[in-house]
């Protein structure tokens, strides 16, 4: 079947060739080693790192639209290491695994790169640094525990930038602070999950698209689908928001939406501004927004804190065009207001995986050893599924390791409450989140009760507390 094109984000229209068609949907009764559900970053690195630690293995992936169709060919390409996430990463894994980590993701950013060299996977791949900034004054700082903390480590990724620095980036005098972090990068999301889709075909791993599951057997592992099934000594899920269908997992992951969208190619504008290239910019609010400029001569700009999901996923909330595309518009103007004279001519949105304390959890399902997951990647996904890939593998293969042993291998941790409470509550603090980042906008400090309100929000790509290993376990 010729691959869907229509309503699909910008990043796909570009990376999906116009003769391109699906693979196959499953039909039938298959056995594999490892059937892998979920087609996006998370689950194709995953299945590359199976195949290279052990070729002659037979992994499956079993993908309910294209690989890709989920947030991997959807987001807004900003390669940030986990450096800004040290500190609940320090509480849940200590100094060392804290540390392990963070350099660990710092160095995929090459390894992303090497791996596209070597796969022939033209992902736009462009070392820019990132800026992280203030646009008003409870913004400012933002960046400065986790500057000290990691100080007190002898790691120095930030640096903090001058005023006039500040004003020669955005052309005018928006920002009031910033700190400016190295080893970050910007790539086209499309290219690179269509290119990973692309060397696990060829590395042997047999894909099945438009092929959702619609039942997992627990015990004797299988993923069923309406027209077949698989059974596998191990079932790894790897469905990102979509893990909330499953019971065990959706106290622990919160789904909200983040939303995007791109101007035409505006090169002539983008000269004027001298933003050819980085810093990707994004700002402190709790719901973040941010932007960056493409090769082909676009800004891609988004904003996070987008429609809830009610229990998991439902209908079509998640999908299409993005309803927030003036608030998009707003953020560019708020901080570089040239760049706002181009009009957002695409939008789109697609779900987060927001946990806890920001960071994702990996183990095996309660009850069912046999089935693994790796979810809550919490905006901040091409950078850590690499790494979710190397921890999936070694609990796939019972391997006891730095990776299988490390402080995201837990349970999942139960924080939100069954619907409609869940879904009420996460109103209330969405509410008070964007009150509380309006407020701040106009240098005005909100109430306790909103302050209180918005204290709970989850982790997103930036965490400085909400921690988890504290929260109620299934
Ligand atoms: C708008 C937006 C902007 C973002 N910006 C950034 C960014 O700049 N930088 C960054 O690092 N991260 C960003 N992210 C987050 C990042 O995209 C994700 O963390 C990452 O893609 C997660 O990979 P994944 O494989 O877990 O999820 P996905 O790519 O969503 O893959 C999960 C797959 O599971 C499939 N699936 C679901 N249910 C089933 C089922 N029942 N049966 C079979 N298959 C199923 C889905 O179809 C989907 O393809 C952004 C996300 C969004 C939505």
């Amino acid at each position: 079947m010729p691959t869907r094109l229509a309503d699909r984000c910008l990043w796909l229209r570009q990376a999906i060739a116009p003769h391109e068609t699906d693979a196959p949907a499953l039909k039938g009764a298959v056995k594999a080693d490892i059937c892998i559900v979920g087609g996006g970053y998370a689950g194709l690195w995953t299945a590359l790192e199976l195949k290279r630690r052990n070729p002659a293995l037979d992994v499956v992936i079993v993908e309910a639209d294209i690989c890709g169709g989920g947030a991997s060919g959807r987001n807004t390409g900003m390669v940030l290491p986990l450096w800004m996430k040290f500190e609940p990463l320090r509480q849940l894994c200590g100094d060392e695994g804290a540390l392990r980590l963070c350099r660990a993701s710092a160095s995929i950013v090459g390894e992303i790169g090497a791996f596209c060299r070597a796969h022939d996977i033209d992902a736009e791949i462009r070392p820019d640094e990132w800026l992280w900034a203030a646009t008003c004054g409870p913004q400012v700082g933002a960046w400065r525990p986790v500057m000290q903390a990691l100080a007190r480590h002898g790691e120095a990724p930030f640096r903090e930038v001058s005023q006039a620095e500040l004003d020669a980036i955005v052309g005018a005098r928006t920002l009031r602070a910033g700190a400016i972090m190295g080893g970050t990068a910007t790539l086209h999301p499309g290219r690179l999950v269509r290119g990973l889709r692309k060397a696990a075909l060829d590395a042997g791993v047999r894909v099945f698209e438009n092929s959702p599951m619609a039942r997992l057997d627990r015990k004797a592992p299988a993923v069923h689908t309406q027209a077949g099934s698989v059974a596998a000594d191990r079932v790894i899920l790897a469905m990102n928001a979509w893990s909330a269908a499953l019971p065990e997992l959706r106290p622990a992951i919160l789904v909200i939406a983040s939303d995007d969208a791109a101007t035409a190619p505006v090169p002539d504008l983008l000269r004027r501004c001298r933003y050819e290239s980085g810093p990707l910019v994004t700002d402190s609010q709790t719901f973040v927004s941010g932007f960056r400029s493409t090769a082909d001569g676009r800004i891609v700009a988004g904003v996070t804190g987008g429609a809830i999901g009610f229990g998991g996923l439902d209908g079509r909330r998640f999908e299409g065009r993005s309803p927030r595309a003036g608030d998009i518009a707003n953020a560019v103007r708020r901080i570089f207001p040239a760049l706002g004279e181009a009009p957002l001519t695409e939008s789109w949105r697609g779900p987060i995986d927001r946990t806890q304390s920001g960071l994702p959890l990996f183990g095996k399902l309660p009850g069912a050893p046999a089935v693994l997951y790796g979810f809550g990647f919490s905006g901040n996904g091409i950078t850590t599924t690499p790494l979710a890939a190397r921890i999936l593998a070694s609990l796939a293969e019972d391997r006891v390791d730095e990776w299988s042993a490390c402080g995201l291998v837990r349970p999942p941790i139960a924080w939100l409450p069954p619907e409609p409470f869940r879904y009420l509550g996460a109103l209330m603090v969405r509410t008070a989140v964007r009150r509380k980042d309006r407020l701040g906008l106009q240098e005005r400090k909100p109430g306790p009760i909103v302050r209180r309100l918005a204290a709970l929000a989850p982790g997103g790509i930036v965490t400085t507390g909400g921690l988890d290993p504290t929260g109620r376990t299934p």
